[in-house]
C-alpha cells in the first residue's frame, strides 16, 4: 500500500483539498486534528491531554499521535493506502510513519504567513458534512450547506490568540520535514494562495 501526505501550515487548505481528493482517489482522509477533536469531544484521556496543547496552539506529544495513527491504520478502509492530513508534523512522526506505510507523494500546499491569520480567523465548517467555508473567501450559501444538514461550526483554536503559536510550531517543528521529503524525491510544492479549484487541479496533476 502507498499513501499520500498533505503538508502545509495551519490554514493552508489541507482539509478542503483532502475532501476533494478523497472524492477523486478513493483514499480515506486521516486527519490527526480531526481525531484529536473527536477525542476531546468524547472526553477520553487522550482528549483531555491533547486539549491542553491544542488550546495553546502547541503540538501534541509525538507518542500520543503515533499511537493514534498506528491504531487508525489497522482499519479495513486503510488497506490500499490513505491520505494523511496534518500528519506527520515532526521528524519523529515522519520516522514512525516510514515504518508504518510507504509514502508515494508529499503535497505541500504553500501559503505565505501574512495570509494565514485572515484565512484561519474567518473559517468555519458544516457540522453536518464537514465542508469548510470562509467568511470572506468561500461563504456558505444563504440557505446553508447543500448537504441538507447545515449547522455552522467554528474551531475553538481558530482565533488570533493561537494562530501565532501554531505558525511558530509549523516553522520550527514541521517545516524541517520538507527537506527530508525533498531528498526522497517525493515532495511537490503547490501554490495554495489561489482559487480552490486551481489548487485541486494541480494536486491531482502531481498525483498522476
Ligand atoms: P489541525 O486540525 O491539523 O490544524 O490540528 C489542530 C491541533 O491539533 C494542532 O494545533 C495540534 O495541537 C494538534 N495536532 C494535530 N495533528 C498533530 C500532529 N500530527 N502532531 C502534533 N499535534 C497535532
Amino acid at each position: 500500500m502507498s499513501s499520500i501526505v498533505l503538508f502545509g501550515p495551519p490554514g493552508a487548505g489541507k482539509g478542503t483539498q483532502a475532501e476533494r481528493i478523497t472524492d477523486q482517489t478513493g483514499l480515506p482522509q486521516i486527519s490527526t486534528g480531526d481525531m484529536l477533536r473527536a477525542a476531546v469531544k468524547a472526553g477520553t484521556e487522550t482528549g483531555s491531554l491533547a486539549k491542553t496543547y491544542m488550546d495553546a496552539g502547541q503540538l501534541v506529544p509525538d507518542e500520543v499521535i503515533i499511537d493514534l495513527i498506528k491504531e487508525r491504520i489497522t482499519h479495513p478502509d486503510a488497506k490500499d493506502g490513505v491520505m494523511f492530513d496534518g500528519f506527520p508534523r515532526t521528524i519523529p512522526q515522519a520516522e514512525a510513519l516510514a515504518t508504518i506505510t510507504e509514502v508515494s507523494h508529499v503535497i505541500a500546499i504553500e501559503v505565505p504567513d501574512e495570509r494565514i491569520v485572515e484565512r484561519i480567523c474567518g473559517r468555519y465548517s458544516c457540522a453536518g458534512c464537514g465542508s469548510v467555508f470562509h467568511d470572506t473567501f468561500n461563504p456558505v450559501a444563504a440557505e446553508g450547506c447543500d448537504c441538507g444538514e447545515w449547522q455552522e461550526k467554528r474551531r475553538a483554536d481558530d482565533n488570533e490568540g493561537t494562530v501565532m503559536s501554531r505558525l511558530n510550531a509549523y516553522h520550527e517543528q514541521t517545516s524541517p520535514l520538507a527537506e527530508w521529503y525533498e531528498s526522497a524525491g517525493i515532495f511537490h510544492r503547490i501554490d495554495g494562495d489561489r482559487a480552490i479549484d486551481d489548487i485541486t487541479g494541480d494536486i491531482l496533476a502531481a498525483l498522476q
